[in-house]
């Protein structure tokens, strides 16, 4: 389904962001107090407007209080981001995500009712440490602080044998939700399925269940 965004910031983040959100076919309003990021977005976004977002007529007349998602992007100020949030916030925007620059940024953000916080730079480098200290992971998402979802390189200790030899769910707690290999995937493995050098598994569990499977299978 289309959905509304106000994307309030246009560096770095703000505007892949809006890209990304272009791209999957939702309507994007770009909004930075600086017209040479305005002037970039506005080929690529639905709308790209020059405006300050601390400035609650100009958010009014915008008409931000009917975006069904609002993003605040800024990085640098805190006081621009703060005001933002809780201007957006009290014009019942549904939902507004923000990008806070550290843990006590995202304190205040929560205290002023700002609904998701991300921290781009932190879970950046947690992902890539992550693929770096492992030989055998891809990838790494975050489901929630305890479940993640995981891209591993199936060890060659696992070669040939099949799901239920391996008995991972039992062992480690971690389940094999899909084994990719070459250019198929297996979304619905089952027991009798064998795994292959070169397979990808895609596995959910906690951070202690998948760092056991992973330390077992060095
Ligand atoms: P990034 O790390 O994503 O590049 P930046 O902090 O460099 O983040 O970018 C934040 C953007 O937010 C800048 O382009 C800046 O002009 C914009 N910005 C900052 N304050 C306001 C404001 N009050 N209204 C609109 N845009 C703002």
């Amino acid at each position: 389904m289309k959905k509304q965004f106000i994307v309030i910031g246009l560096g770095r983040f703000g505007s892949s962001l809006t890209k990304t959100l272009v791209e999957a076919g939702h309507e994007v309003l770009a909004v930075d107090k600086d017209i040479s990021l305005v002037q970039e977005m506005a080929e690529i976004a639905t709308h790209a407007i020059q405006a300050d977002s601390t400035d609650e007529s100009v958010l009014k007349e915008l008409g931000a209080g009917n975006f069904s998602h609002g993003i605040v992007a800024i990085g640098e100020n805190l006081q621009a981001s703060i005001l933002t949030t809780l201007l957006l916030k009290e014009m019942q925007i549904p939902k507004v995500t923000v990008k806070a620059r550290n843990i006590m940024h995202g304190k205040v953000l929560t205290k002023i009712g700002a609904d998701q916080i991300v921290y781009p730079e932190r879970d950046m480098g947690i992902r890539l440490g992550r693929q770096l200290s492992s030989d055998n992971l891809i990838d790494y998402i975050e489901l929630s602080p305890h479940y993640h979802l995981v891209e591993m390189k199936a060890p060659k200790a696992m070669n040939g044998l099949t799901l239920q030899q391996l008995d991972i769910r039992a062992k480690y707690g971690c389940n094999v939700m899909a084994i990719r290999s070459d250019e198929e995937i297996n979304i619905s493995p089952r027991a009798e399925d064998t795994i292959q050098t070169g397979d990808t598994l895609l596995l959910i569990g906690s951070s202690e269940e998948i760092n056991e499977l992973e330390r077992k299978y060095e």
